[in-house]
């Protein structure tokens, strides 16, 4: 078992730390059971760096004997599309975790927001204003100034006369919008009399034309989280800031429950881009594959990419929960995975650039076979039979006309190991016209059954085979980053110039063993010396595909 790293900053984890006093006698919510959500905006599929957020909401509800909701956030009418929301909810319960029936829709509060919200205007804490949109900018001050509405201290009957007619739709869009009443010249300008209603009319996938107002996420949020009990509110750090109007909100309407909200650093990774709409335009534009193509960040793309939930989470435990934003190598999950595909994939063997290898003394027409382990990591995965004949296929790679140093594996004179079968001599090689090698000649010590010599002679080389009467065709999809670039996506990069053009190879005219026969997504495999690898949802029983998942050389290093 690699060892476990971790974050320092996430010492004790803060999260945890804020909860425990919380819930402690005395503390803010003594007695109650802690209530987190997961939030996802139902416009794209969910990556990586939800995962960490699904990580830690559920759990956190989980380590303190708490619950977590499953609530879509789809108070933004322009951009949701009901397909995302049910692959959302398959990638939440693929990795593992469970919102039993507290499934919701933000939208479904959209009443309650609009009472609160008049509720406000009644306290004299809201108002109707009527500035553009760039007339708002115009005037929203600067550190030394403070912003300025005119509108600010209508009566209280206007605004909430002005406010109904606003959702009766009696205004175009960009003519009034509600603004909550705090603080004009405050330092934190998500306090400056933020908007909290706008005019949008536009159909919500859900609501469909019930509404032409919307709330503003910084107001919306706050109430879905009251409404529902949350204890905890987790988040990532860019909310840091409006935190002070999370609590304004929750303070000054009649707040069934009041959640705290607790921020977290927001998981990056190298040469890869995580944020929706990039990772849209990349299907849009058909640069990838659609959604779940292989090398997205993307939980259905990890997924048919051969990840396992287990990975993810401990890939997720690992990273830790800090409050500095920091990019985590692409390594760092690819060592994560093969953690855990090295205790349970099943190995096989699979030639990958086939070449023939004649054994030339053996007996034409026979065959034998050997009994090998699944896993030797496994005992309980027990074992399975492979053939071998007089004619078998190896890796062009493991042959060269000529000794080079260093290099152990078929040239002429040279003993090597077919794993677990025999110990074999090249004698030589037939090439075609063009002088490429069509077949490698070989002779077995028949002394060497399961690959040991009994007169203790060193053999350095080990090669994997099949053998060439008994393997399947296979096509095989070998995987690089998506970007050429380590942070394809910073600072004023466009990043679709670092598509790397090479991230994905096809393999066609590999051999497999037979055992193979019959398997289906996602079951694993290690290809001896190859890596580990999977079977593609779109292999079939006379097209097998298998995508490699990642290769067995451990490229993290740790600093
Ligand atoms: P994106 O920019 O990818 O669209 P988002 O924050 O708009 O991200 P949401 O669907 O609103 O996506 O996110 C749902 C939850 O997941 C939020 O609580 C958000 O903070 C969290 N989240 C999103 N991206 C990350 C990330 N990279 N690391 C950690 N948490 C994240
Ligand atoms: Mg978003």
């Amino acid at each position: 078992m690699a060892e476990i790293i971790k974050d320092e900053s996430t010492a004790g984890n803060f999260i945890e730390n804020f909860i425990t006093e919380d819930i402690a006698e005395g503390g803010k919510y003594e007695g109650k059971k802690v209530h987190t959500r997961f939030p996802p905006e139902p416009n794209g599929y969910l990556h990586i760096g939800h995962a960490k957020a699904i990580c830690i909401d559920f759990g956190m509800a989980e380590k303190f004997g708490g619950i977590c909701n499953l609530r879509m956030d789809d108070t933004n009418p322009t951009k949701e599309d009901v397909e995302y929301i049910d692959a959302i909810k398959e990638d939440i319960k693929w990795l593992g975790f469970d919102w039993e029936d507290r499934f919701y829709f933000a939208s479904e509060y959209f009443e309650q927001m609009y009472e609160y919200a008049v509720e406000l205007i009644k306290k004299g804490l809201a108002y109707v204003c009527q500035l553009t949109p760039e007339e708002m900018r115009a005037n929203r001050g600067d550190l030394t100034t403070p912003a300025t509405s005119p509108y600010r201290d209508r009566p209280i009957e206007e605004s909430l006369d002005l406010f109904q007619r606003m959702k009766n739709g009696e205004f175009d869009e960009g003519k009034m919008t509600l603004r909550a009443k705090i603080d004009l010249a405050s330092g934190n300008f998500s306090m400056r009399d933020p908007v909290i209603y706008r005019i949008n009319k536009i159909s919500h996938h859900r609501t469909g034309n019930d509404w032409c107002i919307y709330p503003m996420y910084d107001f919306a949020h706050p109430i879905e989280d009251a409404i529902e009990g949350i204890t905890h509110s987790l988040c990532t750090l860019e909310f840091e800031a409006h935190r002070p109007l999370y609590d304004w909100v929750i303070a000054n309407i009649t707040a069934p429950a009041k959640p705290r909200q607790i921020e977290f650093a927001r998981l990056g990774i190298n040469n890869t881009v995580m944020s929706k709409r990039r990772l849209r335009q990349l299907v849009e534009d058909g640069y990838v594959n659609g959604w779940d193509d292989p090398r997205m960040p993307t939980l259905c793309g990890l997924r048919r990419r051969g990840y396992t939930p287990a990975s993810i989470r401990n890939f997720c435990e690992r990273i830790g929960v800090s409050k500095t934003n920091s990019v985590v190598e692409y390594s760092f999950l690819e060592h994560c995975l093969r953690d855990d595909l090295n205790m349970n994939a099943q190995r096989v063997m699979c030639v990958l650039d086939p070449v023939k290898l004649v054994i030339t003394n053996y007996p034409e027409g026979k065959t034998e076979t050997f009994d090998v382990e699944n896993n030797p990591n496994k005992e309980e995965d027990g074992s399975r039979t492979i053939t071998f004949s007089r004619e078998l296929y190896i890796e062009a790679g493991d042959f060269l006309e000529e000794k080079v140093k260093g290099y152990n594996r078929f040239y002429p004179g040279n003993e090597v190991r077919l794993k677990s079968a025999y110990i074999v001599k090249c004698t030589g090689c037939k090439k075609d016209e063009n002088g490429k090698v069509v077949e490698v000649y070989a002779e077995y010590d028949p002394e060497t059954r399961g690959g040991d010599t009994p007169d203790g002679r060193k053999v350095r080389g080990t090669v994997h085979w099949v053998d060439a009467e008994n393997c399947l065709d296979a096509e095989v999809r070998l995987y690089d980053n998506l970007f050429t670039d380590p942070e394809p996506d910073v600072g004023d990069k466009n990043f679709i110039d670092f598509i790397n053009p090479d991230s994905l190879q096809i393999r066609k005219n590999c051999k497999i063993e037979k055992s193979v026969e019959g398997a289906q997504a996602p079951m694993h495999y290690q290809f001896m010396r190859l890596g580990y690898f999977c079977i593609d949802k779109d292999s079939t029983p006379d097209a097998l595909i298998f995508n490699r998942s990642v290769s067995l050389k451990d490229g993290f290093k740790k600093k």
